[in-house]
């Protein structure tokens, strides 16, 4: 481990920090709590201050203080640690030396992929018009022009497998892809995969640095196509390290500096709700994806806003 990390671990007590966002109750040698990256009514949220550690046994986050930090306030790795030294007065070498720790070993490999899926999916949307017709009525029926839907870097999944295709030739690692939800093995013990996002719309989530950190798809169904019984309308790709769908706001890229402008936020619930406000001209809007607003969204927009609009 990067020395800079051990020394601002070794300074800061685990329980301390995470006090400040989750009411934790001492249970023998160790804290619990409600956690606060996932909706529950009893605690499987645990902190051990002598590992300094937490772990949340309902969702399976865990980690230590730095990561703890980084995740709850939407802050970057060098954010938490300029907080951390600050704040707790920790002698630290030049700042430069701990970019390195920054993306654990997974992180970066993801990034690429979804990156790829992600212009591979404009492309077809854009480039190859011909099977995406539907779609584009779809948007335009919402009224969302071509140039919110490239502002947005909107996509289309058609048929076949050509995601898996331009994954293999760029070389990407498939078995991150299948984690990532991108990809599916259509049977159990399968060894060929195959693309899980089928003739769907593709909507990239971006973080507020505007990296892409999962997809969402949206059925669309051609003019007299039945709908599917019991199918739901939107699928993501999985959470991962880079992204936790109650932890994450739809649109908070594009609305930053507007809603730091208007020192105010409208939050709603779906993606083309933002879209449509944001193409409108109310630029200070944020979506929660479809779940109700969770204590992390109101920990971080609070952060960001003085007035909070629902
Ligand atoms: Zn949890």
């Amino acid at each position: 481990m990067d020395r800079n990390i051990e020394t601002v671990l070794s300074y800061v007590n685990i329980v301390d920090e995470v006090s400040g966002f989750v009411k934790l109750k001492k249970v023998g040698q160790n804290y619990t709590g409600l956690c606060p990256f996932h909706s529950e009514k009893t605690p499987s949220f645990h902190v051990s201050e002598s590992k300094g550690l937490y772990y949340c046994f309902g969702c399976g986050k865990g980690g230590n203080v730095i990561g703890f930090l980084k995740d709850i306030k939407g802050d970057s790795f060098k954010e938490v640690i300029d907080y951390l030294k600050k704040k707790y007065n920790i002698p630290l070498e030049d700042s430069r030396s701990y970019k390195s720790a920054q993306t654990s070993a997974n992180e970066a490999p993801l990034k690429k992929i979804l990156n790829l899926a992600l212009n591979f999916y404009y492309e077809n949307l854009f480039v190859y018009m011909s099977s995406s017709r539907h779609i584009m009525k779809y948007l335009k029926d919402r009224g969302i022009g071509e140039d919110t839907a490239r502002d947005f870097k909107l996509g289309y999944a058609g048929f076949g497998n050509g995601l898996t295709s331009m994954l293999l030739s760029n070389k990407a690692d498939l078995d991150i892809a299948l984690n990532a939800g991108l990809l599916v093995k259509k049977h159990a013990g399968d060894r060929g995969y195959s693309d899980r996002f089928v003739n769907k719309l593709i909507i990239p989530i971006m973080d507020r640095t505007g990296e892409p950190v999962a997809l969402a798809s949206r059925i669309i169904l051609k003019e007299g196509e039945p709908s599917p019984l019991n199918f739901p309308k939107y699928i993501n790709t999985n959470n991962s390290e880079i992204f936790v769908k109650n932890n994450t706001l739809f649109g908070l890229d594009k609305a930053l500096p507007f809603i730091k402008k208007e020192n105010s936020v409208f939050v709603v619930e779906g993606y083309f709700d933002m879209i449509t406000l944001y193409s409108s001209g109310i630029k200070n809007t944020v979506a929660t994806m479809g779940t109700a607003l969770s204590k992390n969204h109101i920990i971080n927009l609070s952060r960001l806003s003085d007035e909070i609009v629902l």
